[in-house]
């Protein structure tokens, strides 16, 4: 294709969830719309891959989204908006928590029984529990009875508030509370509050204390509505489904077409280069890589905006992860195993690197990501990309090696034989996500410096420089797939309403 000469109305970089949410939801209004990635598959952090017979989530496998009613279904929603859908399989448990002191808690799906098994394990506390997770429903509800889109869109924030403005004036007094503050209004007990700390971690990468309120709502209470579920081939299906979409809506997407540069003119973003060197123009210019990527490497890191400053001190990179693919022999679960798992020894490493180990077993669900007789185990905790830098090719292997042995250690303790019942392994480290992602340092995404005002911190989709947007964990509300699907549908909004669609 020789697009030199052709304009298209937007170009997105990357095709994560974010870009193709948003690619896909300008195709529907026929807007002309070009997606670069610059991998040789969509997805990006949720992609996948296959080894051996296996199909290895590359990231995320506990997905919300995927629900049937209301609005926060961004996923489905998203899917349907170019004629697609995908079969999803529920999953009855979200997390299944091995925590120090003893505390083994499951995160039923249905929403009693796992209110129970928390207040059998502190009741005591039954009131202050109904009463967190009651305000973290609030939230939900508000969510859940207006349409999401771009908050920066007076027009729509205007129709919004008059459709609903109980809805409205309820979020807009969440927006700037973390959940940490709303969780001590009614809980005292400390060990209560570190679970609920971690309740926000496995998912923030941060203690209650900093996570906004808002992020909370939407989670703890939608795993209880549209529920935890799976899709049926693996994660990386909803961003191929999310191709095939755009593709029938008219849109286009190239591969292996590494953006080095947006061309700016006048100062305003008018197209990108590539690093084969050739070039595409469009009238709108939409970023899916993180702002860290965008503002320091896509453009001139010194003419950074002051308003993209101001952010970098508010926001630092979240650190990346050790991620360990396993394939193992299925008789290593026990029977009744979950999906997901959370391990952690002593709660004073729970932030540190290699304290938290997240586990996924996604062909509990669909056993059809493994030969038969198999299962997957991707194990995962957070480590910095520094651990990893001035290596030798040699020294590199070998902390590969024993990094993974040493997670395959603690992992014995909720599934005994796992070593013996090793089939496969494939490890990852930040420099793998910092390579195959194109995300700097391998970062999961923006974590607060300090504690902030709520959500009130993190930029929407427009940015200082004209022509020129972001979409995807960098922008509000932040990580995970249903969320930058949010953000997806969001900047879409502003886009087709700044080109005139
Ligand atoms: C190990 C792990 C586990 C996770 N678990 C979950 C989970 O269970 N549930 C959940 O909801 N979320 C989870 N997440 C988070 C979730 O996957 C991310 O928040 C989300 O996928 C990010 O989407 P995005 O659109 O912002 O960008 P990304 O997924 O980062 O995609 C960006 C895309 O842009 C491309 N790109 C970047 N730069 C360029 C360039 N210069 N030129 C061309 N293309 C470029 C990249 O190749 C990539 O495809 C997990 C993440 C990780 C890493």
């Amino acid at each position: 294709m020789n697009s030199v000469s052709q304009e298209f109305d937007a170009i997105v970089i990357g095709s994560g969830i974010g870009g193709l949410v948003t690619a896909t939801q300008l195709a529907a209004k026929q807007a002309k719309v070009l997606v670069l990635e610059s991998y040789v598959i969509p997805g990006g952090s949720s992609g996948y891959f296959d080894r051996a017979g296996y199909r290895f989530d590359v990231g995320a496998s506990m997905i919300f989204g995927f629900g049937k009613e209301g609005t926060t279904n961004l996923l489905t929603r998203a899917l349907a908006a170019v004629g697609e859908s995908i079969e999803t399989i529920p999953d009855p448990v979200q997390v299944h928590y091995h925590l120090p002191q003893g505390l083994e808690i499951k995160v039923h799906r249905d929403y009693e029984k796992f209110l129970r098994e928390l207040i059998d394990r502190f009741p005591h506390e039954e009131q202050g529990i109904r009463k967190f997770y009651g305000e973290c429903w609030k939230v939900f509800n508000c969510l859940n009875s207006m349409e999401l889109l771009s908050l920066e869109e007076l027009g729509y924030l205007t129709r919004v508030f008059f459709q609903n403005p109980l809805a409205c004036l309820g979020l807009a007094q969440y927006l700037p509370q973390n959940a940490g503050d709303i969780a001590r209004r009614y809980i005292t007990d400390p060990l209560l509050l570190k679970f609920i700390d971690m309740e926000c971690y496995i998912w923030s990468v941060m203690p209650a204390e900093k996570t906004p309120m808002i992020n909370a709502g939407m989670v703890f209470a939608d795993r209880h509505y549209g529920g935890i579920n799976y899709p049926q081939g693996g994660v990386g299906a909803i961003a191929q489904k999310l191709v095939t979409g755009l593709e029938k809506a008219g849109g286009e997407i190239v591969y292996k077409a590494k953006v080095a540069e947006i061309i700016l003119e006048n100062g305003q973003a008018v197209g990108v280069k590539l690093v084969s060197g050739q070039e595409y123009r469009a009238k709108r210019v939409i970023s899916n890589a993180t702002r860290w990527d965008t503002f320091e490497k896509l453009l001139p890191a010194a003419a950074m905006p002051q308003a993209e400053k101001n952010w970098q001190k508010r926001y630092q990179k979240s650190p990346s992860f050790l991620s360990v693919h396993l394939g193992v022999q299925a008789e290593v679960l026990p029977p009744g195993t979950e999906c997901h798992h959370i391990l952690l020894e002593d709660w004073a490493t729970m932030e540190n690197s290699l304290g938290t180990i997240f586990v996924s077993i996604p062909t509990l669900l669909d056993p059809s990501l493994a030969p038969s007789g198999y299962h997957i185990i991707h194990t995962f905790t957070p480590s910095w990309v520094a651990e990893w830098q001035g290596l030798s090719p040699q020294d590199y292997e070998q902390q590969k090696e024993i990094a993974a042995g040493k997670l395959i250690d603690r992992l014995e303790k909720i599934f005994p034989g796992l070593d013996q019942g090793l089939d496969f392994m494939e490890v990852g480290t930040p420099r793998s996500h910092r390579r195959f992602l194109g995300r700097e340092d391998g970062t999961y995404g923006p974590i607060p410096t300090k504690k902030l005002w709520g959500l009130l911190g993190m930029p929407f989709n427009r940015t200082a420089v004209p022509g020129l947007y972001c979409v995807g964990d960098s922008t509000f509300p932040g990580q995970g797939l249903n969320a930058v699907a949010f953000s997806g549908f969001a900047c879409a909004h502003r886009v087709a309403v700044d080109l005139g669609f």
